[in-house]
């Protein structure tokens, strides 16, 4: 298909692990080539032999506004000119911080951090130091990032107490975590009767967007809201990447429930590497310098990224603009339906704001990673490639989230819409 791809990543695997930075992008559970870019305008990319995609990756959800939007490339270049890091204060990093304050009010300080898996270590870190706890409670299919406490496999049952799931990921690091299934407050309920009151923090993904896109249903989130209230644990909300993105003030915002702490990512540096840890003063005020809970970093509130996480969190606060993609969004989903029942294919869709997912399955709902599991992985495979073949780029596993931006537009919407009637019919 794609030679120049095929030869850059020949290459590449001579010289990076697996030929890539970070595990997905090789295409493993979807088999071929990963497709090379080499430049994005709006909701477009286009790959190294010059076909375009409309893409519903971006990043992995970061470009929220799209690939090299006008006022984040201008907002980067002037910034750079007068210098790319200073180790000291600069006052970019207050006024990210006063923007995402004021889009999620449940965030009263603010911890800027290089990436949303820093976000979650640091999270856990300060939820035990704050209430002298070890045990961290997370659910099955949810990702927080690549820290060792948190790669952690559940097995069946809801009783699973903490088995490493990776190689190098001593035991007696991941013995305090504590796995339920998603979306069962009942296994929650009889782990905190268990372990209540040595449980630090609760984290989950209120739009699981790791195992596809799976909503929390609000009852479980309330019950969780609940149970940390009752047992003095913190309920962490890891909105690295629903935050900006289920709505404007995420997931949070969407349900109504304030976390104690939440984690940020992604589009918070709109394409630049920033994560970021907010949440309760009292709470936040335990890390280092004002608390014992120790947390630095050299690049931690860098200018480059506070200056493109800033552009990009303005721009999607103006007026309708997050609103209107949200529509677009649902126009997708509607069109894809349709066209899906027209070729025979059955699909169920998932929407929260601006994620969202499909899953080639006919049952009624998807809630749980076992839901997810049992889709037709082959069928996502065939259609994963039509769709790629046809100029339509999509995450390569049936275990990520869509993403759509600002600049997805009517000539996008026929372009996908067009794609996905050709591809249904050969599914
Ligand atoms: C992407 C992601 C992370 C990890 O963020 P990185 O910037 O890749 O380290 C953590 N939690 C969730 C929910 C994510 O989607």
């Amino acid at each position: 298909m794609s030679n120049q791809s095929e030869r850059l990543f020949a290459e590449a695997q001579q010289h990076l692990v697996g030929g890539v930075n970070s595990a997905v992008r090789a295409f493993r559970s979807v088999g071929g080539t990963p497709v090379f870019m080499r430049r994005g305008s709006g909701a477009w990319i286009e790959d190294v032999d010059g076909k375009q995609y409309v893409d519903y990756v971006l990043s992995y959800g970061p470009l929220a506004i799209g690939h090299a939007h006008p006022k984040v490339v201008s907002a980067i270049a002037e910034t750079a000119a007068s210098g790319t890091s200073f180790g000291a204060p600069t006052e970019l990093e207050t006024e990210l911080a006063l923007r995402v304050k004021s889009l999620m009010p449940a965030i009263e300080r603010i911890r800027m951090v290089n990436s949303g898996t820093e976000a979650c270590m640091s999270a856990v870190r300060l939820a035990r130091g704050y209430t002298g706890r070890d045990r961290i409670l997370k659910f099955r299919g949810n990702y927080h990032g690549h820290v060792d406490a948190l790669l952690v496999e559940a097995g069946s049952g809801v009783l699973t107490l903490g088995i490493p799931g990776s190689p190098g990921v001593p035991a007696s690091v991941t013995e305090t975590t504590l796995t339920a299934p998603f979306n069962d407050i009942e296994g929650v309920k009889a782990l905190f009767a268990e372990y209540g009151d040595s449980i630090a923090a609760v984290l989950v993904e209120p739009v699981a967007g790791n195992m596809n896109c799976v909503p929390a249903r609000p009852d479980f989130l309330a019950g969780l809201r609940a149970l940390c209230d009752e047992s003095g644990a913190l309920l962490v909300f890891d909105e690295v990447m629903s935050g900006f993105r289920a709505a404007l003030g995420g997931a949070q915002a969407h349900y109504g429930i304030h976390p104690d702490l939440t984690c940020l990512g992604k589009v918070i540096g709109g394409g630049l590497p920033v994560g970021a840890l907010g949440g309760r003063a009292e709470v936040m005020e335990y890390l280092a310098p004002s608390g014992p809970v120790y947390q630095a970093g050299t690049l931690s509130g860098n200018p480059l990224a506070m200056a493109s996480g800033l552009a990009t969190l303005n721009e999607l606060a103006k007026p309708d603009v997050h609103a209107n993609a949200e529509a677009w969004t649902a126009r997708l989903l509607a069109g894809m339906q349709e066209r899906a029942r027209a070729a025979g294919v059955p699909l169920l869709t998932h929407q929260v704001g601006t994620m969202f997912g499909v899953f080639f399955t006919d049952a009624e709902r998807v809630e749980r990673f076992e839901d997810v599991a049992e889709c037709d992985a082959e069928r996502f495979v065939r259609f994963f490639h039509g769709m790629l073949e046809a100029g339509v780029y999509l995450a390569p596993s049936a275990f990520e989230a869509g993403f759509v931006s600002t600049a997805h537009d009517d000539v996008a919407l026929s372009h996908t819409l067009d794609a996905a009637e050709r591809v249904f019919a050969d599914l």
